[in-house]
């Protein structure tokens, strides 16, 4: 697979573009995940013409619509960053990202939970930084996260999954548009899907069913939504002992009675937290192997990622 692109703020990559005249570098990003991805870096605030170092600022009045004002000169720098920004998007389209990367707490590429402060000083922490409200107004289905959102092993590992199935959904678009490429696609990732969401895997496999009976425009359409959809919401120990009870089904007949009781146990150990996933995963690509099961060789739930990113660790 060729490497995803991402956009990132740049203070993340150790560029020095922060109002202080520092970085925020962040060596999980640059040095692990950065194996496999590209960097789209953007800074906002340099992007939009303000010098290195700067006053630094702060969102105030309504949350819902703050403005991005200096903290000590009071200077307003909403409608330039608003303006620079609904450019960039546009630029951005070009850059077939999977996804994007932002700097927590910043007033400008904060994408939740950004103090934003009323006439008498007070901070609430509901408001997004400018250029992240822009950007996720304009790619909404794409995966987004903060860098300190990222330290949780769980958020990380949803991210990930995320942004490498979009990769591998953006190769089946730059094929030749055919239902049995969707088909496929879903054949691949049902059990993936099935980890996040039972009603998704329902609804998606209901839609690849009657894939025949639609226009193909709508499909694919339909099957992207559905599938960003569910990947937003989160895997959990029961959901993910549910894929591994169902994969066993696969082995009707196959399994000997100590490898079937093993791997209940190792499953049972799984969801109450006393291992990690990749312990029955582990196990079950052995049987995979030994049993030649191609319908589970080819799930992605099986393999999601490299083993550099040594996810599915954490119990
Ligand atoms: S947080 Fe955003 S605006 Fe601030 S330095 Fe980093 S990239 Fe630039």
């Amino acid at each position: 697979m060729e490497r995803i692109k991402l956009g990132i703020s740049t203070c993340l990559l150790g560029e020095n573009v922060r109002y202080d005249g520092g970085h925020k570098l962040d060596r999980f990003l640059t040095d692990t995940l950065g194996q496999c991805i590209e960097y789209v870096p953007v800074c906002p605030e340099v992007e939009c013409g303000l010098d290195v170092p700067r006053e630094s600022m702060h969102l105030e009045s309504n949350p819902d619509s703050p403005r991005i004002v200096t903290i000590r000169t009071k200077q307003d720098m909403t409608d330039r960053m608003v303006q620079w920004a609904r450019k960039r998007v546009a630029e951005l389209e070009k850059e077939d990202l999977c996804g994007f990367i932002f700097k927590s707490d910043s007033p400008s590429s904060g994408m939740e939970r950004i103090r934003v402060y009323n006439e008498k000083g007070v901070p609430v922490k509901k408001g997004v930084g400018i250029f992240a409200r822009i950007f996720m107004d304009h790619f909404p289905l794409l995966p987004v996260e903060d860098e300190g959102r990222l330290h949780d092993p769980e958020l990380r590992e949803n991210f990930i999954e995320r942004i490498f199935t979009l990769k591998r959904w953006r190769e089946v678009l730059s094929k030749k548009e055919s239902r049995g490429n969707v088909v496929d696609f879903h054949t691949r990732h049902k059990l993936l899907i099935l980890s996040h969401s039972p009603k998704y895997y329902q609804t998606m496999g209901n839609l690849v069913a009657r894939a025949k009976d639609l226009p193909l425009k709508d499909l694919y359409q339909q099957y992207q939504t559905l599938l960003m959809e569910s990947l937003q919401l989160k895997t959990t120990p029961k959901k993910n002992a549910n894929v591994l009870q169902h994969m066993m089904g696969y082995f009707r007949g196959q399994l000997s009675s100590d490898e079937k009781q093993e791997l209940l146990e190792v499953t049972d150990f799984y969801r109450k937290g006393y291992i990690p996933l990749i312990v029955p995963i582990t196990l079950i690509n052995h049987y995979v192997r030994k049993y030649d099961r191609p319908c589970l060789k080819q799930q992605v739930y099986l393999n999601p990622h490299l083993l550099e990113l040594q996810l599915r660790n954490h119990a």
